[in-house]
């Protein structure tokens, strides 16, 4: 669980209040090349190393040493198990003591009020937007009790404090997993009783509400639980509602339908006026555009807006196992480019959609693919959409494919970095997970790296240079003075 940090202090400590920069920082240079040839596939090629100027030569090194690390298939695989050994045969302040300044400091924003300021600061300078994500998440048999659940709420309450209370951002978003909040084993429940039991919305609310609802299906306790949860999730909503956009994660397809019940259910209430309550969309699923075409139709017909995170999803390995032991049909596409067609047909289509209602819908384009970034540049362009606009945005994890945020950023487009932040033990699950699910990435990250060593030998050059012509001028002084005398 994330330590809690205490709004006041918080407030206190964070003194700097940057206005987002996102078209500010680098635009008219960038955009002077632009003018020339005005193609994004000619503009976003996403190979210049200046994208990495911004980093200290220490902050170089580690991310060339952790993507170095990540290119190794046997310790991506095995992360989990490496460093519950290596925390065994540490210790666990050694084990701190190595973690933190490497893997910890690459994808995590900081522990502390000052670091998590200093982090955010740095982003909001370089024109991009955190999205702070609480990294508490559970799966079947780590559920924990009522108690447990309200302290997340808490944790998550001060995450929309944070995000929306320091102008790190003017279009502040959040991520929320709803299995922080309600027990992934009713989501399970839930999820298989929707497929015979059809749940009103309404209710949904009634119960967020605070209303007594009974749920058909549901056991008296699962039912109790269920109703606290709603509730949770209500402060959620009526927090962030005109201040912070909250999107809510898909997980696994196994609690995924009620999760977006739960989502949709949320929408309902809160978006009336505005997409404040997202939901995400994982292309790898045969079934993603059928979701989101009756996610489209839903909110249409029950008249809110609607938000959508496009991701291609995290959960294949698992996915696929699952599905092979119990004999069921893989859920996931066949192939890559499979997911790759979904994904480009899913973004295509919420494109349109923001282009005739831009107040209606809204889409967070969640990916680190280039591909798919300027395809959807390419569009935007061709759909005569803003690209600061706050319909379309871009989303990349902190700590990976900075070339590519930095590099939309530069151009004026609204990127959003994912941002854990907490101690070490309690982003440790959080950086296994998405080490894990995220290796196929880690394990291309071949051009990062690239653009990593020439920016790192460009700087090594000018210090080189730099210190030869000092040396120069050194001697140059002596001779001088020894003439003189
Ligand atoms: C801001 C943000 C928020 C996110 N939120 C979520 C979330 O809520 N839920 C979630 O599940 N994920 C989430 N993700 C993770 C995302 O789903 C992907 O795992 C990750 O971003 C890699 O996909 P990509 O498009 O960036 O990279 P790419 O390299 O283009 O694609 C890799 C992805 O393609 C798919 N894939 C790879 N091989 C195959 C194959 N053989 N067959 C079929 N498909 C294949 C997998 O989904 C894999 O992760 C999020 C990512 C970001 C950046």
């Amino acid at each position: 669980m994330c330590s809690l940090l205490r709004p006041p202090a918080l407030s206190r400590l964070i003194c700097v209040r940057l206005k987002t920069m996102a078209a500010s920082q680098f635009p008219a240079a960038k955009r002077s090349g632009e003018l020339n040839n005005p193609s994004p596939a000619a503009y976003l090629r996403f190979e210049d190393p200046q994208a990495f100027r911004v980093k200290s030569l220490w902050e170089l090194i580690r991310a060339l040493g952790v993507f170095r690390l990540c290119s190794f298939p046997v310790l991506v695989n095995n992360c989990g198990k490496l460093m519950s050994f290596s925390r065994r045969v540490l210790g666990k302040r050694c084990f701190c003591m190595v973690l933190r300044p490497s893997v910890y400091a690459q994808f995590v924003a900081g522990e502390t009020e000052g670091e998590i300021a200093d982090s955010m600061q740095k982003m909001s300078s370089l024109g991009l937007h955190p999205m702070l994500a609480v990294p508490i998440e559970e799966d079947l048999g780590e559920s924990t009790g009522e108690k447990r659940y309200d302290d997340n709420l808490s944790a998550m309450l001060e995450c929309v404090f944070m995000s929306h209370s320091n102008g790190w951002s003017n279009n502040p978003m959040m991520q929320l997993k709803i299995t922080a909040l309600v027990s992934p084993e009713l989501c399970v429940k839930l999820t298989s009783l929707l497929k015979t039991e059809l749940y009103d919305l309404n209710l949904l609310v009634k119960a967020m509400d605070g209303e007594e609802v009974l749920f058909p299906g549901l056991t008296e306790s699962e039912n109790t639980h269920l109703l606290f949860g709603l509730r949770r999730l209500n402060k959620i909503g009526e927090a962030s509602v005109n201040k912070v956009r909250v999107l809510v994660d898909a997980e696994y397809t196994y609690m995924n339908p009620a999760l977006s019940l739960i989502t949709m259910a949320m929408m309902k209430k809160f978006n009336q006026q505005s997409a404040w309550i997202w939901n995400t969309y994982q292309c790898y699923l045969k079934e993603s555009r059928n979701l989101l075409l009756d996610a489209v139709q839903t909110s249409i017909n029950q008249s809110f807006c609607f938000g959508v995170k496009l991701v291609r999803g995290a959960y294949m390995d698992k996915e696929r196992k699952l599905a092979e032991k119990e004999g069921r049909t893989d859920p996931i596409h066949e192939s890559w480019e499979h997911t790759n067609d979904s994904y480009n047909g899913c973004l295509e289509l919420m494109l349109k959609l923001i282009a005739e209602k831009p107040e209606r819908y809204m889409m967070i384009v969640a990916t680190h693919n280039e591909e798919s970034v300027r395809r959807a540049v390419t569009h935007m362009a061709e759909l005569g959409l803003h690209r600061d606009g706050n319909s379309v945005c871009f989303g990349q994890l902190l700590g990976m494919c900075d070339h590519v945020s930095l590099t939309l950023a530069q151009h004026g487009f609204s990127v959003y970095k994912s941002v854990p932040y907490g101690s070490v033990d309690d982003t440790l699950p959080y950086l296994v997970r998405r080490a894990q699910e995220n290796r196929t990435v880690l394990q291309g990250i071949r051009k990062e790296r690239d653009l990593l060593r020439q920016e790192l030998h460009r700087r090594l050059k000018e210090k080189i240079s730099r210190s030869t012509k000092r040396n120069c001028a050194g001697n140059q002084t002596k001779g001088q003075v020894g003439k003189d005398f």
